[in-house]
């Protein structure tokens, strides 16, 4: 249909078109994208993963990465911990989207008019900030620059290195037994962290950062464990009575990789409990099972299992396996009301119609006897504070729980 001519012509007439294009494009600089003078940094530990672009207003827009499940939609993002980099003073727009979450295969967003934020400008020293909530799900924080750059999280970071500077300070204590218990899908370590006398007639064993956002945990464990090492007499005391295991951070692989939920494989660690863990999708919850399965074997088996959450609510979970589980509740009914005296706790136990079967509280009863539940750290609200709160306030909750222990085993 084409001559070997009208092949030339159109070769010639493209070859122009592109050099007329790509000269007139060189000319007019005025086109490109102006460079915004406002950065978000996420190169560092534990920052979330996110995409970012200024729109037309200046408004910089911060679209959070999903954390997906593996063998159902469940998707999560509660987790946001990145740096602003702008001109001292400058005022600063951001909006976080992405917050349609899956929990449960139900949609729920993680985000309301309360959900607060936590500001720092060295990293260290955090305050908390309220938030707008605006239409289509997004969250709106305005910010007048105090530094050149600022620290912005959902929850005060606790980080891997934070965890590591704990284990070098304590590894030494003679209350103190560090024992690697296996490691994460990542390679990295699972350590039992085990404190008082194995001998005590009592056990008590405590799970932190199942999930990846959840750093309440770790500094309610670590407030609960540097109270337990001050060796004083009330201590003495209170380890006559009883020993405490902690295996303190659970996801590793998601709190280094800056996640919110899953391990590195998708997985759910405060799920699927009714079975035994397979030890290449959840090593992280199969070697736990390993070490549990030992202690019961040497006679150790813990008197009871806490695994410490955090969510907006701030209730204990109590566990409802089928059968009789009377005595359970009644301990339940204990604790809660020794958490009311000693500490700030205020916001009671679940209703009992509610059950959220595969967690670690009902896997612990069903599949190895022990008397467990989860603790969920409301990160939005302490009612018994009247205020958000920060790490000071969950190191304040952990250093109270020796007595609510104590008198927990009370016979
Ligand atoms: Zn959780």
């Amino acid at each position: 249909m084409f001559g070997k001519n009208a092949f030339k012509s159109l070769a010639v007439f493209i070859f122009c078109f592109f050099k007329i294009m790509s000269s007139a494009s060189a000319q007019t600089p005025k086109d490109a994208t102006p460079a915004p003078d406002v950065f978000i940094h996420t190169g560092f530990e534990n920052a979330s993963p996110l995409n970012w672009e200024a729109d037309s207003a200046g408004r910089i827009i911060i679209s959070l990465v999903y954390d997906h499940e593996r063998f159902s939609q469940n998707r999560a993002n509660n987790h946001w911990h990145f740096k602003v980099e702008a001109p001292v003073g400058k005022e600063v727009t951001l909006i976080l989207q992405n917050f349609d979450n899956i929990w449960n295969n139900i949609h729920a967003s993680p985000i309301s008019k309360q959900s607060p934020i936590v500001l720092s400008t060295d990293g260290k020293t955090w305050e908390s900030r309220p938030t707008e909530y605006i239409e289509g799900n997004r969250m709106q924080i305005k910010l007048k620059m105090p530094a050149a750059s600022v620290f912005i999280a959902s929850i005060e970071p606790y980080r891997i290195s934070d965890l590591d500077k704990l284990l070098a300070r304590i590894k030494n204590h003679k209350l103190v037994t560090i024992t690697p218990i296996g490691k994460t899908a990542e390679g990295r370590s699972l350590e039992i962290i085990k404190i008082g006398n194995e001998k005590a007639p009592k056990r008590i064993f405590l799970r932190g950062r199942a999930h990846a956002f959840e750093a309440g945990g770790n500094w309610t464990l670590e407030g609960l464990i540097d109270r337990l090492l001050k060796d004083d007499a009330e201590m003495k005391l209170y380890l006559k009575r009883y020993c405490v295991y902690i295996l303190p951070m659970t996801n590793k692989d998601g709190v280094a990789r800056g996640k919110t939920r899953f391990n590195a494989n998708g997985y759910d660690l405060n799920r699927k409990w009714d079975k035994a863990a397979d030890s290449l999708i959840a090593p992280e919850n199969y070697y736990l099972e390993k070490w549990l399965t030992k202690m019961g074997a040497s006679g150790k088996k813990p008197d009871l299992g806490i695994d410490v959450h955090n969510d907006a609510g701030g209730n204990l979970h109590i566990s409802r396996p089928d059968g009789d589980i009377t005595a359970y509740r009644a301990n339940m009914a204990k604790l809660d009301s020794l958490l009311r005296k000693y500490t700030w706790y205020t916001e009671g136990s679940t209703k009992p119609g509610f059950r959220n079967p595969g967690t670690l509280g009902e896997g612990f009863m069903e599949r190895f006897g022990i008397e467990a539940l989860v603790y969920e750290l409301n990160y939005e609200w302490v009612e018994g504070l009247k205020k958000a709160p920060l790490a000071a306030d969950w190191l304040s909750l952990g250093s109270k729980l020796p007595e609510v222990f104590y008198h927990y085993f009370e016979e």
